[in-house]
C-alpha cells in the first residue's frame, strides 16, 4: 500500500513543521494590547520567511467565534485580556498542506483552562484511534466522550477533514461527535482532526461576511488581475490583507466567481476553544506531522 502515500512526503512534513512553530509563535506573541492585524501579519510572515506559504489566513477567532475570523485590512482591534483566541494556522509548499490550531486564554488568567484542557484531550483521544482502516466514526465518538467528561460540549457542526494537495477540505470529513461516518481510513491518508469545545449549545451559525476569500475555480486569463490573483493562490483561502488595494476593487466586481466566508459564531453565546492536528495515517499508527519534535 505504500503507494497511497503523497510521492512527496518531505514537503508534507516541512510543511507541518514551518506551520507548528507559526501557531507556537502566534500562542506566544498573543498578549494583551498586540493588535490582531499584527499578529496575523507576524504569522503569516513567520511561514513565508521560512519557505513555504500560507495554506490560509492565519485564524484568529475569539471567544464565541469558532472559525473564519481573520483581520480586515483596516482592522485595528487589539487583544484584550481574558480574549480565549483560537490561532488557526496554515501552511503548504507546492500544494502540500498543514493545518493546526490551539487555543490560548490571553493574558494568561486561566479562568477557561477547562475548555482549552476539553479541545486538547479531544484532539489527543481523536488521534488514539488514526490507523489504516480504522473507523472515523471511532475518531468522532473519542473526541466526543473526552470532551463530555469535562461537563463540556463538542461543535458538532464543525470537523476536521481530510487532506489533498492544494485542498485543504478533501472528500472525507472527520466529524467532533459519534455517529455521523460510515468512513474507514487508509493508509497514506492525511487528515485534520480539530475538535472543539464549548459551554454554550454546541453548534455554530454564520455570522458576518469576514475577510478570508477563495476561488470556485480557474478564473481564466480574460481578467488579467484575477489570473495573477489565482496563479498565486489557486483554489486555496487567501485573505483581502494580501491583494494590494490597487485589484481589491477587482474582486469586488467579480464576486461572483469567489467564495467569501463567513464567521463561524456559536450559537448558544458559549465560549469556543479549538485544538487541531495533521496526521498521516501510517501503517505504525498516527504520525503527527504538526506536533513539536521531542
Ligand atoms: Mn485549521
Ligand atoms: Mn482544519
Amino acid at each position: 500500500m505504500a503507494d497511497a502515500y503523497p510521492p512527496d512526503l518531505p514537503a508534507w512534513r516541512a510543511a507541518a513543521r514551518i506551520a507548528a512553530d507559526a501557531r507556537e509563535l502566534g500562542l506566544r506573541l498573543a498578549v494583551p494590547g498586540i493588535p490582531r492585524r499584527e499578529l496575523a501579519d507576524r504569522i503569516e510572515g513567520y511561514i513565508r520567511d521560512h519557505g513555504a506559504e500560507p495554506a490560509f489566513p492565519a485564524n484568529l477567532s475569539r471567544n464565541v467565534e469558532a472559525a473564519h475570523y481573520t483581520p480586515s485590512p483596516d482592522d485595528d482591534a487589539v487583544l484584550e485580556p481574558g480574549d480565549l483566541l483560537k490561532v488557526d494556522v496554515g501552511a503548504h509548499i507546492g500544494g502540500a498542506i498543514a493545518d493546526t490550531a490551539f487555543t490560548v486564554e490571553v493574558g494568561g488568567m486561566h479562568r477557561h483552562a477547562h475548555l482549552v484542557r476539553a479541545a486538547k484531550e479531544g484532539l489527543e483521544a481523536g488521534i488514539r484511534e488514526v490507523r489504516p482502516g480504522g473507523s472515523v466514526d471511532d475518531i468522532g465518538r473519542a473526541i466526543e466522550a473526552a470532551i463530555h467528561a469535562r461537563g463540556l460540549k463538542p461543535v458538532r457542526d464543525l470537523t476536521g477533514h481530510s487532506i489533498e494537495r492544494y485542498l485543504l477540505h478533501a472528500g472525507q470529513s472527520i466529524p467532533n461527535v459519534g455517529g455521523m461516518s460510515d468512513e474507514r481510513l487508509r493508509e497514506g491518508e492525511i487528515i485534520a482532526i480539530e475538535p472543539f469545545a464549548t459551554n454554550g449549545l454546541g453548534s455554530i451559525g454564520n455570522g458576518p461576511f469576514g475577510n478570508i476569500l477563495r476561488f470556485r475555480a480557474d478564473p481564466g486569463a480574460s481578467e488579467p488581475v484575477l489570473a495573477r490573483l489565482f496563479a498565486r493562490f489557486r483554489t486555496l483561502p487567501f485573505a483581502l490583507r494580501w491583494v494590494d488595494v490597487a485589484d481589491r476593487p477587482v474582486l469586488t466586481r467579480h464576486r461572483r466567481l469567489l467564495q467569501v466566508y463567513p464567521v463561524f459564531v456559536e450559537r448558544g453565546g458559549g465560549l469556543v476553544a479549538q485544538a487541531e492536528h495533521t496526521v498521516l495515517v501510517t501503517a505504525d499508527g498516527p504520525e503527527v506531522l504538526t506536533a513539536l519534535p521531542g
